[in-house]
Formats: C-alpha cells, structure tokens, sequence
C-alpha cells in the first residue's frame, strides 16, 4: 500500500474552513509532507509570507493551482491571460513547487469550436513555456474529465496531454489526477508513454458511482469505483517519486468537516486505499 509520508495536502480539500496559513499548521500537525495551495489563497495570505511559512514548516510544494484558462472569446484581452499566467510561474517559482497545474480551458463564447480551442491551448501554452522554462518551472497540463470540456478544460484525455507533449517539448508534462482519467482503457499505456519525465503530479480522491454534483462531490479515496494503487504502481512503475496530493471537492461532505479530521481520515484512508 502507498507510504502515509508521501501525502501532499491540495488546499481546496480544506479551503471552506481552512485559510492557507491554518492548512500549512494543520499539515505540519498531521505529519503530511506535502501542500498544493490555490492562487487565491496564496494572494490572500501574500506570496512572500505563504512562501515563508511553508518553508518553515518543512513542507514540499507539489504544486500550485492553477494557470491555464488560454481558451478566449473573440476580443478578450489576450495579452491580460498570459501575463496572469506568467504570474503564476513567479509564484510557483517563489513556492519552490514540484510544477504549475494548468487548467487549459473550455469552449469560448462566440461561436468557437472545438478545434478552435485545442489550437488557442497550444498557442498559449507554446507562448508560456519559454518563460514557465526560464523560471525552472514545469507546466503540468491537467486533463480533466470529458464531462468537462465545455466548461473547464478541452484537454480530456492523457493522450492528448501527450501529444501536447510531444509537440511543445520541453518544461511541459502532465499531472495524472485519478479522477479524470481512472476511465481511460489506455490509461496504462498512456501514463508509460509520458514516462517519468513527463508525470509532475499525482492527485487523487475517488470517483462516487453516485454523485450529486458534476464539479463539488467527489469521494475520498476508498469511497469509490477507481482503483488507485493499480493507477498509482503504473505512475510509480515510470520512476514518479512526487507526493501523493490528495483533491476533493466536496461542497456536502467533507468541506463541511472538521478539517483536522479530514486530515486524519485521509492518513488512514492512503494507508488502506491508495
Ligand atoms: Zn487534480
């Protein structure tokens, strides 16, 4: 079963109850070796003392959510997007993070296809990455479940993420989340194919075979249908030595928890389900 001091806490998973200074104590409280912290929190709490405070805990960055959103409806300011996602490679870099997570966007406003929005993803990432590189800053591309391609992301699938890959080269890999991907049937072969170089991340929570919401119900790890630790031995067997950065959204049950017992349920829960 997977190590408890691989654990990296996302800060979404606590974000109702928990600013990121209380999240930062409360991993250094449960022993949790890692924290994925939001850009709002992080502005919230101010760069420079986030960056601090994590230092002094003791806590590796296994990332920070999240740049991307390069998909654009005719007339946006396009100049605006890739300065705000410069910014966040400067936070990412100030953090000392594993990678920047990139949520690439959806379908823009105004008529555009598909097609149209893979291509404004490529563009924007391929205009980022000499900078994200000069900032010794991974970019990881987050392919999220298709069920979000309209909305939130038109990068669905890790072979598309791999393609990207291939194309851009450099500074650009992926993070696996098991929740978008556990229903790829080529999940394996996929996530051989990124191979160590190209796997910055690694979330996970579990899917609920009944949810009540597409975006804020997802399970804990062992709640679910995915089966983690196989996903998990594939991304180990390619040489991932990241942290284990457990994400849920979770409007009903566990944002409406005691934080502390999340963090106490989650150590046991990887123990016993990841
Ligand atoms: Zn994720």
């Amino acid at each position: 079963m997977a190590d408890i001091n691989n654990i990296s806490l996302n800060t979404a998973t606590t974000k109702l109850k928990w600013s990121l200074s209380q999240a930062i104590d409360g991993c250094a409280r449960h022993e949790i070796a890692g924290i994925s912290p939001w850009r709002d929190q992080i502005q919230e709490m101010g760069l420079h003392a986030a960056a601090k405070h994590i230092r002094d805990a003791g806590l590796r960055v296994s990332g920070v959510c999240r740049g991307g959103m390069f998909t654009l409806p005719h007339g946006h300011d396009r100049q605006a997007m890739l300065d705000d996602n410069k910014r966040a490679v400067d936070e990412a870099a100030e953090l000392n993070a594993d990678c920047l997570v990139l949520v690439v966007g959806g379908i823009p406003d105004g008529g555009a296809t598909l097609a149209d929005a893979h291509t404004q993803v490529s563009d924007a990432i391929a205009e980022l990455l000499p900078y994200a590189r000069s900032a010794n800053v991974p970019l990881a591309i987050e392919p999220l479940h298709p069920m979000y391609a309209a909305d939130r992301a038109c990068v669905n699938s890790i072979a598309h993420a791999n393609d990207l890959c291939d194309e851009l080269d450099d500074g650009l890999g992926i993070a696996v989340d098991v929740y978008h991907l556990w229903w790829d049937h080529n999940l394996k072969a996929e996530i051989a194919r990124a191979g160590k170089e190209r796997i910055l991340a690694f979330h996970i929570c579990d899917w609920l075979k009944v949810t009540s919401d597409m975006l804020l119900d997802r399970g804990m790890m062992g709640d679910g249908v995915i089966d983690i630790p196989l996903v998990r031995s594939w991304v180990e067997e390619q040489g991932f030595d990241g942290l284990y950065e457990v994400e849920i959204f979770s409007q009903d049950n566990w944002w409406q928890r005691d934080p502390d017992d999340v963090l106490s349920i989650i150590k046991q829960r990887v123990a016993e389900a990841v």
